[in-house]
């Protein structure tokens, strides 16, 4: 079941490509494993993947542990400051800064461990109430900010799109925030290495990598759907 999904999605993947004229080669596949066992993970390993994204400290820091040392581990979730300090030797990029408070704890945080950390700007777009991440105008501001910073290394931008049964109705909101991330890429205020645009999920993927979309982060397409009771 798994690599049947892998495939497929590798599939959907590479035809959103083509029909975009756009090399495979410059989307990233998150594979998001939120609730699943180590065990499901280890398997999606040993078919290959290697980029796991997920939402909460907790099940970071305890996967981290148990699972293979050359897994790329994303936090893709909602983080809180004063939980910082126990993913940032562990993740290769957070895709969901969304103050200048939580990039300055960052900061703080890589400083002490001596090492860069790659982030994301979470946003907003459809300004939906119920979501975290900035505002479009926000976003410049804090991007400036952040290339103060001699450790938190802006790499780009991230969206979670609202529910769709239609994943058209998604493509103006993906096709915005690509808009500001060449901005955000035109402006240089980054010293060159704003290339990560962080969008689509299992319902409009395909939409969001014709948009331009670099990383997706597929759960539920690969994994099936998730038990939130157990
Ligand atoms: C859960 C989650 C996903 C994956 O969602 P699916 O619809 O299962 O593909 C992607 N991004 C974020 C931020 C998530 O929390």
């Amino acid at each position: 079941m798994l690599k049947e999904n892998l495939q497929e999605v590798e599939e959907k993947i590479q035809s959103a490509c083509q029909r975009a004229g756009r090399d495979r080669s410059e989307v990233t596949l998150v594979a998001v494993s939120k609730t699943k066992p180590a065990a499901t993970l280890q398997e999606a390993y040993e078919l290959g993947v290697r980029v796991f994204g997920e939402n909460k400290v907790q099940e970071i820091r305890e996967k981290y542990e148990v699972l293979p040392k050359d897994i790329e581990w994303h936090m893709i979730g909602h983080l809180q400051t004063n939980k910082v300090k126990y993913i940032v030797d562990k993740v290769r990029l957070i895709h969901s800064v969304d103050s200048l408070r939580l990039a300055e704890v960052i900061e703080k945080e890589a400083e002490k461990h001596n090492r860069g950390v790659d982030i994301l700007l979470e946003v907003n777009v459809a300004e939906e109430e119920s979501k975290f991440g900035l505002k479009t105008d926000e976003v410049l501001p804090l991007a400036e900010r952040i290339t103060e910073f001699s450790h938190v290394r802006l790499r780009g931008l991230m969206t979670i799109a609202p529910f769709v049964e239609n994943p058209e109705k998604n493509r103006a909101i993906f096709a915005n925030l690509h808009k500001l991330y060449v901005d955000i890429k035109e402006k240089n205020i980054d010293n060159g290495t704003v290339s990560i645009l962080s969008m689509g999920m299992t319902n409009d993927y395909e939409v969001a990598i014709e948009e331009g979309a670099t990383m997706v982060r597929i759960g539920t397409g690969i994994f099936g759907a998730r038990d939130y009771s157990i």
